[in-house]
């Protein structure tokens, strides 16, 4: 059994309800760990709605608008936790973002401005935020977690600049993990398979890619939020205390295909 209880978590990259983060924040909540969420805002107020409509139903009081491209935002975030809870124990990073066109016109047409803002929100977002986070985590056993994908380690089709994004940021996992460590601070990744989501749509052929998976994979089938989640609380929870700087794959064992 999974005990995360006395621990206080934020799980950073909530959309909706089929978001990874979401399937991580629910796992993190079963373990009894209490949760705080963070969302991209928008003009409208949408994305900040749902968060706080999900908040409520882990009973969760923490809910903070953080684009993490702008440096004061991601302060403001982590000035509020202190404000609220003094520390942290887990710090979730579930996030990534790359133009459209990229995905799908090839790496060797994405533009250097292109590929800047890819990195940007998807690598330096997770060593700031790490880098906030450990301030609050001195004297405890951290856990930070991001979540990556396969296409950093092979040429997946229509993942291009992603994949290039992805593969520093399982480099950052280990570099964090390494000057980290001493503090008592864990820094892992999970890799899991395809999941349909807000950020899936935007790979073309994502249907197909998703059967395809489902018939390759040694376990037959795709995987769930809830597997990836209850993989994050795992490595959150003391019965992990061992395990910092890997990639764990949860995609039904695709990845040995
Ligand atoms: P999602 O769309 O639900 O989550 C992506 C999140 O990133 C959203 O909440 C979005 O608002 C946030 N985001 C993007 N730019 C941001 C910014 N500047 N500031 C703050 N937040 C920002 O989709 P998801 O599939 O749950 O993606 C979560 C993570 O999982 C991503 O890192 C993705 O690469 C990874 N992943 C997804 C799959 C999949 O098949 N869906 C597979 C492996 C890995």
């Amino acid at each position: 059994m999974i005990d995360l209880q006395q621990r206080r978590a934020m799980v950073m990259g909530v959309a909706n309800d089929r978001s990874i983060a979401w399937g991580i924040a629910e796992s993190l909540s079963r373990a009894g760990a209490e949760i705080a969420l963070s969302y991209l805002p928008d003009e409208r107020g949408r994305a900040q709605r749902r968060a706080e409509k999900l908040a409520e139903s882990i009973g969760s009081k923490l809910v903070i608008g953080c684009d993490v491209t702008e440096d004061e935002q991601v302060e403001s975030m982590f000035g509020q936790i202190r404000k609220q809870w003094e520390s942290l124990d887990i710090l979730v990073h579930s996030i990534a973002w790359a133009h459209v066109e990229d995905l799908r016109g090839g790496i060797s047409k994405t533009p250097r401005d292109h590929f800047a803002a890819a990195n940007d929100a998807s690598v330096y977002s997770f060593i700031a935020v790490c880098r906030h986070a450990s301030r609050l985590m001195e004297g405890r056993s951290g856990s930070m977690v991001t979540v990556t994908y396969l296409g950093s380690q092979r040429a997946m089709p229509s993942y291009n600049i992603m994949g290039v994004a992805k593969a520093g940021l399982e480099s950052a996992v280990r570099y964090l993990a390494a000057e980290l460590g001493p503090a008592g601070i864990r820094v892992n990744a999970v890799s899991p398979g395809p999941v349909e989501t807000l950020a899936s749509a935007a790979f073309p052929d994502f249907d197909r890619m998703l059967r395809a998976s489902a018939e390759r994979t040694p376990l037959r089938r795709n995987v769930t939020t809830d597997e990836v989640g209850d993989v994050v609380a795992f490595l959150c929870s003391d019965l992990a205390r061992g395990i910092t700087g890997q990639v764990v794959y949860v995609d039904a064992g695709y990845n040995i295909t």
